[in-house]
C-alpha cells in the first residue's frame, strides 16, 4: 500500500469547511419560554382543513411513497397550466435550490445572489464547490444592473428570490424579463418564488411564463408559506424538460413522504384557503406598515414588501436589538438579522390582527421611550 500522510480524522472538503449552517427562526426565548413565533414566515392561519384531513388519511407509513409525486405534480400542472413532465417536487424548495446549484455549478465556477438575499443561497452554492458572488442591493431591493455587472465567463447560476427574503422587495415583470434577456444562455436563472402566492395576480412577475418558454429559467415554489405546510417539507420547481430531467437524477429518491404528498395535493385543490391567506396578509401588512410609517419621526421605516413579512429598519434612538429584546419580553419572537448584515433591521412575519396590533403598539411605546 502506498504510504500516505494521515489526518487524525476525516477532513471535510475546503469549500464545505467554509459553510455556516443555516440559522432558523427561533420559537422560544433564551430562558426556554415559548413565544408567539413571528420569526419564520409561517402562515398565521395555519393549514387548510382539507389538507389536514387528507394528511390524516394518508397511506400506510410502512410503504414507500410514490417516488415521483405523480398526483401532486398533475394537480400543480392543472392549476398553473404546466405539463407535469416539467414539474419536479422536492423536500422543501430548499432541496431544489441545492440540486440546481450542484447540477450546474462546481469548483472553479461562480454563482451570484444579491446582498440581503436568502441565506440558503450561500450554503447551496458553497456546497456545490462554486464561489458565491454577492451583488450590491439597491436600497434593500434587487439591482438588476448591479447583478448583471458581475456576470462573467465563470458564472453558472444566478439566484433571485422574488419577493426577496428577508427584505420583502419585489422586481416587476419588466425587470425580471430584462435580467433574463441579458444573461448568457448557459447561465441558469433560478427565480425563487417562495412567496409567489402572496403576490397579487395582477403583479405577477412573469416567471412561470419565462420558465415555460426559456431553456435557462428554473422557478422554485414552496408549500411552506401561503399553503401553511412548512412542517411537511414540500417544494416544487418548473423549467425546461432538460433542466427537470437533470435535477431529477440527483434529488432524494423518495423525497416527499406519503403524508406530505397527500396534504399538498389537498392543499392545491383548496385554493380558497390560499386566497384567504393572501387577502389576510395583504390587509394586515398594509395596516402594520401604516403603523410603522407613523413612527418615521423615531427613525423606523418598513422596506416595501410583497411578502408575508415586513423588514423594519431602525435608524433612530431605538435600536433593532433593543426592540428585538423588548418584543421578546412581551412574548413575541421575531427575526433580528445581524448575521446577514442587518443589525439595524427586524424581519417581522405578518401574523394575526391581534398580534400585529400588539407588536405595533409595543414598537410605538419603545420608540417614544427611547432617547
Ligand atoms: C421560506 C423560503 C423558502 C422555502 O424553503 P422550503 O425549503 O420550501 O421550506 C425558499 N426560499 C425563500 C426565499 C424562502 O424565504
Amino acid at each position: 500500500m502506498r504510504s500516505r500522510v494521515m489526518a487524525l480524522a476525516p477532513v471535510p472538503k475546503p469549500w464545505i469547511a467554509e459553510i455556516h449552517a443555516y440559522v432558523a427562526g427561533k420559537s422560544s426565548g433564551a430562558d426556554g419560554r415559548r413565544l408567539v413565533k413571528l420569526s419564520a414566515n409561517e402562515n398565521p392561519l395555519g393549514t387548510s382543513p382539507k389538507a389536514l384531513a387528507a394528511r390524516g388519511e394518508a397511506l400506510v407509513p410502512s410503504l414507500y411513497p410514490d417516488p415521483d409525486s405523480v398526483a401532486l405534480r398533475e394537480a400543480l400542472g392543472a392549476l398553473h397550466h404546466i405539463d407535469p413532465s416539467r414539474i419536479l417536487c422536492g423536500t422543501g424548495s430548499g432541496e431544489l435550490l441545492a440540486v440546481a446549484a450542484s447540477a450546474f455549478a462546481g469548483p472553479g465556477d461562480e454563482a451570484i445572489y444579491v446582498r440581503y438575499g436568502f441565506s440558503l443561497y450561500d450554503i447551496v452554492i458553497r456546497r456545490s464547490g462554486a464561489v458565491p458572488v454577492v451583488a450590491p442591493d439597491a436600497d434593500y431591493g434587487t439591482d438588476v444592473d448591479g447583478l448583471l455587472a458581475l456576470v462573467n465567463e465563470k458564472t453558472r447560476v444566478v439566484f433571485v428570490a422574488n419577493p426577496n427574503n428577508p427584505t420583502g422587495s419585489y422586481l416587476p415583470k419588466g425587470e425580471i424579463a430584462r435580467l433574463h434577456a441579458a444573461l448568457p444562455a448557459d447561465v441558469l436563472l433560478v427565480l425563487d418564488q417562495a412567496y409567489g402566492e402572496y403576490v397579487a395576480p395582477e403583479d405577477d412577475d412573469g416567471g412561470l411564463d419565462l420558465a415555460a418558454l426559456q431553456s435557462n429559467v428554473l422557478i422554485t415554489r414552496t408549500f411552506s408559506k401561503a399553503y401553511g405546510l412548512a412542517g411537511d417539507r414540500i417544494g416544487w420547481a418548473t423549467g425546461a424538460p432538460e433542466l427537470i430531467e437533470v435535477l431529477n437524477r440527483i434529488r432524494g429518491a423518495f423525497n416527499l413522504s406519503n403524508a406530505g404528498q397527500a396534504s399538498a395535493l389537498a392543499a392545491v385543490q383548496d385554493q380558497a384557503f390560499v386566497e384567504m391567506s393572501r387577502r389576510h396578509n395583504a390587509a394586515e401588512r398594509a395596516r402594520f406598515v401604516a403603523a410603522i410609517d407613523m413612527l418615521g419621526n423615531h427613525g423606523l421605516r418598513a422596506v416595501p414588501s410583497e411578502a408575508n413579512f415586513s423588514l423594519v429598519l431602525f435608524e433612530g434612538a431605538l435600536t433593532a436589538e433593543a426592540a428585538y429584546q423588548g418584543l421578546m419580553e412581551r412574548g413575541y419572537i421575531i427575526r433580528w438579522l445581524p448575521g446577514q448584515g442587518l443589525p439595524h433591521g427586524l424581519r417581522i412575519t405578518i401574523g394575526t390582527a391581534e398580534q400585529m396590533d400588539a407588536i405595533a403598539l409595543a414598537l410605538r411605546e419603545m420608540a417614544e421611550a427611547a432617547k
